[in-house]
This record gives C-alpha cells, sequence and structure tokens, in this order.
C-alpha cells in the first residue's frame, strides 16, 4: 500500500526525529511512522531501496538506522527536506511508493 498523501489529517505527529517531524503511530522497532512533511517517507513501507539517495538533485535524503524493522535495516531520512525543489524524481523512482512530496506541506525549517 503506497504512502497515505492526506497523512496529515490521518495521522498525529508524535514528535520529531532528525531534523524532521514523525507522524505517528510509532512502536519501534516495528512501526516506525512517516518521517518528513513537505518530502513525506513512510518507513514502514521504505525498503531502503536507495534510488530517492542517487536520484535527488539537492540531496535531500540521507540513511539511518532502523534496526529489527521488517522491512529494511535501513530508511531513507528526508533530513533536508527544507532544500527539495519539488521535481518530484524521488516519487517517481521510489518502487514501493513510500515517498510523498506536496509543495504545499511546509516541512520544519
Ligand atoms: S522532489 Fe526532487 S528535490 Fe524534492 S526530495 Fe524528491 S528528488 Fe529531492
Amino acid at each position: 500500500m503506497p504512502i497515505d498523501p492526506n497523512f496529515e489529517q490521518n495521522r498525529e505527529k508524535a514528535g520529531e526525529e532528525n531534523g524532521v517531524d514523525v507522524w505517528g503511530p510509532v512502536d519501534p522497532p516495528e512501526q516506525l511512522g512517516i518521517h518528513g512533511t513537505h518530502v513525506a517517507v513512510d518507513f514502514d513501507i521504505c525498503i531502503a531501496d536507495g534510488a530517492c539517495l542517487e536520484d535527488c538533485p539537492v540531496d535531500v535524503f540521507t540513511w539511518v538506522d532502523s534496526p529489527d524493522h521488517p522491512e529494511s535495516e535501513l530508511k531513507a531520512e528526508p533530513t533536508h527536506e527544507a532544500q527539495c525543489i519539488d521535481c518530484m524524481l524521488c516519487v517517481d523512482v521510489c518502487p514501493v511508493d513510500a515517498i510523498d512530496v506536496d509543495p504545499g506541506r511546509a516541512g520544519r525549517i
């Protein structure tokens, strides 16, 4: 199932990690929630494919560890979401549709 583009309405903000908002529910290590707001990555869908890290022209993503998560032990954190230029490459290349980018959503600065 792809990331819910309406997560701001459907989820509660659960906190902050690595400078980005985290949208719950969160219950580690199995459930990690959606990370980021302008650039949002559903950590529970992410399989650490890495295409977003390779293709993002402004290096928004960094790897973070997610030990014992059922899908992958690394996740693409949108650490530098404020740099995003809305090219949508990451949305297009993600093989599991874990990423949603919305210019109308403001992330943390
Ligand atoms: S939309 Fe483009 S600039 Fe923004 S995070 Fe994705 S690849 Fe990077």
